[in-house]
């Protein structure tokens, strides 16, 4: 069965130092996790926090990689230099990306099939703005993200992928998505991808929460059927909250 999954985001977070101190202190309290746990960390941090919590139940995740395999491409990363840094997952489509650097389905669909290329796990955003959730159009724009960027792989790379519903109207706001409405989004997903990927491949897909989860609201979200982990923003930056949500499950 699918497995239950906590990632954090650090997103523009701590310096190289302020990120080792808090691996490190996550390395030193979370230690058998009921769940899967990631932490997405800046580019420069993946090597040395990768080295630092080998041996340890948390994995690393870039969070973002280049659209082009290699090249003149300045101050871009590849898919292959994320996972040779150690790290295993890599966030692709987070909202932010979308909205403030234009990335569009069609350069999503690359960057995932680069990062399944060069062996790294994609955990793949999906979600709406306020304005498409208040005209009642959600599980259009997810059905479409999906299509856009992840239907075209073959059902044996889209098993690789873990899919992380943020409506973009929660992240960083305190507003979260109600478990209802969050249960009711994540059954629509797991529905598009039975419809075309077969039941199977559906009911393994692990469809993560995102968007103001925290300590409080992490557990009714995470109590519903389909909702199998959170990505984790603000409340991954300190230990003890991050720690707090995994301990949810
Ligand atoms: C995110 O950016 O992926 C996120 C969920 O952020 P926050 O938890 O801060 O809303």
């Amino acid at each position: 069965m699918r497995k239950n999954i906590v990632a954090g985001n650090w997103k523009m977070n701590k310096t190289l130092q302020e990120g080792v101190a808090l691996a490190t202190e996550l390395k030193s309290i979370v230690k058998n996790p009921n769940c899967d746990v990631i932490v997405g960390t800046p580019f420069i941090h993946l090597a040395t926090v990768a080295e630092l919590l080998k041996g340890s139940p948390i994995a690393v995740a870039a969070e973002n990689c280049a659209d082009h395999a290699s090249g003149a491409y300045t101050g871009e990363v590849s898919a292959a230099m994320v996972k040779s840094t150690g790290a295993s997952y890599v966030i692709i489509g987070h909202s932010e990306r979308r909205a403030y650097y234009g990335e569009t389905y069609a350069i999503l669909k690359e960057k995932v099939q680069l990062a399944l290329a060069n062996g790294l796990r994609p955990i793949f955003c999906v979600g709406e703005v306020k304005e498409e959730r208040e005209a009642g159009r959600q599980n259009e724009v997810v059905k479409a993200q999906l299509e856009g960027s992840l239907f075209g792989l073959t059902a044996e790379e889209f098993a690789k992928v873990v899919i992380a519903y943020e409506p973009v109207w929660a992240i960083g706001t305190g507003l979260t998505a109600t478990p209802e409405q969050a249960q009711e989004m994540h059954s629509h997903i797991r529905g598009l991808v039975a419809a075309k990927y077969g039941r199977e491949i559906a009911d393994g897909c692990s469809i993560l929460y995102g968007g103001s989860c925290n300590a409080k609201n992490a557990a009714s979200l995470f109590a519903n059927p389909d909702i199998d982990g959170g990505l984790i923003g603000g409340a991954s930056l300190k230990a003890e909250d991050f720690k707090a949500i995994i301990d949810a499950f």
